[in-house]
């Protein structure tokens, strides 16, 4: 897979992470520490709101985070395009005959599909990505490069 491809991930983590602090850092300003030790009675109720904003925070963080790797999922590992056409493939019924269902998504561009377990349960349904190649002779060899991957 290309550096793009992991490069476009991290861009993202790292917006993800400048937003978070910029939340924090918002809330600590709404929140700032209670000097006044005379004033026991609003603390109570500032502690509430400070742990609900917190919370708030970090449920647009996990949040983001989900879009960030569901985005990287659909996209082609060498041109970061979005992935379009979605077909399904097999049938539940007759997984003899055509598999198991899968859904697959191609690259406009024909770098590759993106194969895809027709299984929305768990939302960790494995995604296999299979490069495209653009002659015959790549695509025979194919096999004796995969064992040297790291
Ligand atoms: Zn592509």
């Amino acid at each position: 897979m290309g550096m793009r491809y992991w490069a476009w991930f991290l861009a993202k983590l790292v917006v993800a992470a400048v937003g978070l602090r910029a939340m924090l850092k918002l809330v600590a300003r709404i929140f700032p520490p209670n000097k006044d030790p005379l004033a026991p009675l609003n603390d109570g109720i500032r502690f509430l709101l400070c742990d609900l904003a917190l919370m708030l925070c970090f449920l647009i963080f996990a949040g983001a985070l989900y879009l960030i790797v569901r985005d990287q999922r659909y996209r082609c590992r060498v041109c970061l395009r979005r992935l379009r056409m979605p077909i399904a493939t097999g049938s539940w019924s007759r997984i003899l005959q055509f598999g198991r269902p899968r859904i697959e998504y191609i690259c406009t561009y024909g770098h590759g599909t993106l194969s895809e377990d027709d299984l929305h349960i768990s939302g960790l349904s494995s995604a296999q990505w299979t490069p495209h190649s653009e002659d015959i002779w790549a695509e025979l060899c194919a096999s004796g490069k995969e064992a040297n991957r790291p």
